[in-house]
């Protein structure tokens, strides 16, 4: 299950601080600009919605919601139980940030399910998952998690005070007067702006998989920071707890551009699905998972077709 090689304590360090890797200045006409199109696209198409409607963007609804509108309508309906990997990520989470500001991660599953019961009504589904495990500590949940944490306190550098580490760091900004609001949690930011140059790292801890849309994902939180400290971050990582591999991406004017679009677009799309108008579908590799395939015929033939091109390869 694990890679036991990738980066550790210094070199993970390095990588973090990014010695070799400029620190931008801040180009105030260019957040300006990035501002100025998100709250017209926010103004724009929140114009026709019911008084005191608010359109909620965080990065799952950007990426949901640009892949297939149908398939964002049905994932709000249907309120699925989390899945084991959903499970296993919350909990990571937890004992990641334990770790970084106790530096101990002793007892991880108590850890992370004490983190949970603090805001037990918002984490009700998760602990109702874990209330519904067979008790002991011998679980295929429990296991991951007594292992990738393993891993983790190997490879994870403790954090000089003068990195000024902050975990589960929430940033909301509010667009046309509160009516899109913009959302993310950070499991980890370094460094803190100081409104004249880029000096802050943002960390999204991953216990999956590396998949296409976890850098789109790092973009929408670099939009955020830059929105919400008035400075781009110099750079965004994703950290795999499975391999210990941090993918680390310089945050650039393309970055925020891309970043800046995609949101735009995925403002325009939730309205529409806030207004009640009928969701457009858009066949994607996420059908075969998708809580509206029964009753979707372009998925369903999608879905067909595949198969059929699987099973002739
Ligand atoms: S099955 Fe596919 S096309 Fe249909 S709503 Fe879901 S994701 Fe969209």
């Amino acid at each position: 299950m694990f890679d036991m090689g990738g980066p550790a304590g210094g070199d993970l360090l390095d990588q973090l601080r990014a010695g070799g890797l400029a620190r931008p200045r801040v180009d105030p006409d260019q957040i300006a600009a990035v501002r100025s199109r998100l709250e017209h696209a926010a103004r724009a198409h929140t114009a026709g919605l019911d008084p005191g409607t608010v359109v909620r963007v965080s990065k799952q609804d950007v990426t949901t919601i640009l892949a297939c509108e149908g398939h964002a309508a049905a994932e709000r309906r249907a309120k699925r139980p989390p899945t084991q990997a959903q499970v296993l990520g919350i909990l990571m989470d937890a004992v990641f940030r334990h770790l970084v500001t106790t530096g101990s991660a002793e007892d991880p599953l108590r850890v992370a399910r004490e983190a949970l019961e603090v805001d037990a009504e918002r984490n009700a589904d998760i602990v109702a998952y874990l209330d519904g495990l067979a008790p002991g500590p011998g679980s295929e949940l429990a296991r991951g998690v007594e292992a990738m944490t393993r891993a983790l306190t190997r490879r994870w550098p403790s954090l000089p005070a003068r990195f000024h580490p902050r975990t589960q760091e929430r940033s909301v900004v509010s667009l046309a007067g509160g009516a899109v609001v913009l959302s993310g949690v950070l499991d980890l930011a370094i460094g803190v702006p100081d409104g004249m140059s880029a000096r802050v790292c943002l960390v999204d801890v991953k216990a999956g998989k590396p998949r296409v849309e976890h850098r789109a994902d790092m973009h929408f939180y670099a939009l955020i920071e830059t929105l919400r400290s008035g400075a781009p971050p110099f750079q965004v990582a994703s950290y795999y707890l499975t391999d210990g591999r941090l993918d680390r991406e310089a945050v650039t004017a393309v970055v925020l551009e891309s970043a800046t679009r995609r949101c735009c677009d995925a403002i325009e799309r939730l309205c529409r699905l806030a207004d009640g108008k009928e969701p457009s579908l858009t066949p994607n590799p996420l059908c075969p998972w998708c809580a509206a395939r029964p009753g979707c015929a372009p998925g369903r033939q999608w879905i067909d077709r595949k198969e059929a091109h699987d099973g002739d390869a």
